[in-house]
């Protein structure tokens, strides 16, 4: 089953950060505070770090991670070109980091997701896991809008055939083997939380506590959202697709019939005064036709846009330096 035993880890932490100039300081102090009390207990390696990724903010977090990393080398600071969104960034932090590290984990940089929940994930892995998936305990911290679209969310994925882990987002710690194989993956329309189950390998779940942001807002707008959620759909998932032939042969059979009503009508010299129905029928077609073609078109425009094969994300500049030993201080 497990191939090899485990030797303690090099861990690199994965933050993605945009527009997140009022939580940095405090997020870059209690992360690299629980590295290095995971260091002293030696349960990780000394190389560990905090890598930043900043996805093209516009205000001064940039400014921020580079002053940070340059009064501590246990930050590591990426900087995207653009804004490429928390997918992408996230993806562009763990690519760097499997150069370094025998396991990442991503986390968000509002210190949201409970940090000591680490000393789990490394558990996990230390028993053999390649994937460890952290799984938000409640929703009580949302409100209801998100709570309510989220449980409609995951049960159509579901529905859908996708194998998401119900309120898992991207708080998760991956070994370098199951990066490396990630790397495999090339697909612009990227959503990891469906893609990494469906890589198989041995796997645990961590369950934690959800806190409030520690400051600033969300940065994930509706907008944001809705495309996240819709990418998750149609890049998991060709069901939609197949949704439509069943549709389209229910409606074919139903014209069938309505077309021998009308035949037998005629031929008993009937006159149907059918207005109602025609403006029905006509109308129901209408919608289906048009509700179809979008669906197919969101996978024409995925289509599309793999076939461009553009890179996911472009790295502007790198800060990394070799951890300096900082036990005085
Ligand atoms: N984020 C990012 N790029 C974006 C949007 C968000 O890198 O385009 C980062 C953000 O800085 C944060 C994480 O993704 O570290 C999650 O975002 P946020 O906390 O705003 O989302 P929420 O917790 O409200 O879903
Ligand atoms: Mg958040």
């Amino acid at each position: 089953m497990m191939d090899k035993e485990r030797t303690i880890p090099v861990l690199y932490l994965v933050v993605p950060c945009y527009n997140e100039e009022e939580v940095i300081e405090k997020s870059s102090r209690v992360l690299a505070d629980k590295i290095r009390r995971l260091i002293q207990a030696g349960r990780i390696a000394a190389g560990s770090k905090v890598m930043f990724v900043n996805d093209g903010s516009k205000d001064r977090t940039l400014e921020l991670l580079h002053r940070a990393a340059a009064q501590d080398t246990i930050f590591s600071v990426v900087s995207l070109a653009g804004n490429y969104g928390h997918q992408s960034a996230i993806l562009a932090g763990m690519m760097m980091a499997r150069q370094y590290a025998d396991a990442v984990v991503t986390i968000d940089a509002d210190l949201q997701q409970d940090i000591e929940a680490l000393d789990k994930f490394l558990e996990s892995y230390m028993a053999g896991c390649e994937v460890v998936y952290g799984v938000r305990n409640d929703r009580h911290s949302d409100g209801m809008f998100k709570k309510g679209s989220a449980t409609l969310y995951y049960g159509l994925m579901h529905l859908l055939g996708s194998k998401v882990i119900t309120n898992h987002a991207d708080y998760r710690l991956m070994s370098k083997k199951a990066l490396d194989a990630l790397a495999e993956y090339k697909e612009t329309n990227l959503f990891l939380r469906g893609l990494i189950p469906t890589m198989g390998f041995p796997s645990d779940v961590v369950y934690f506590d959800v806190k409030a942001r520690e400051a600033g807002h969300s940065k994930y707008t509706l907008s944001k959202m809705m495309t996240l959620a819709m990418d998750g759909i149609t890049s998991m998932s060709t069901r939609p697709l197949r949704m439509i032939s069943a549709l389209g042969f229910v409606v074919f059979i139903f014209s069938c019939i309505m077309s021998v009503i009308s035949l037998v009508d005629w031929v008993q010299g009937k006159n149907v005064p059918g207005y109602t129905t025609t403006m029905i029928v006509s109308l129901l077609i209408g919608g289906i036709t048009l509700l179809s073609l979008g669906i197919i078109g969101e996978y024409v425009g995925k289509i599309y846009m793999e076939t461009k094969h553009r890179p996911r994300y472009i790295i502007d500049t790198v800060v990394w330096k070799e951890n300096e030993h900082k036990e005085d201080s």
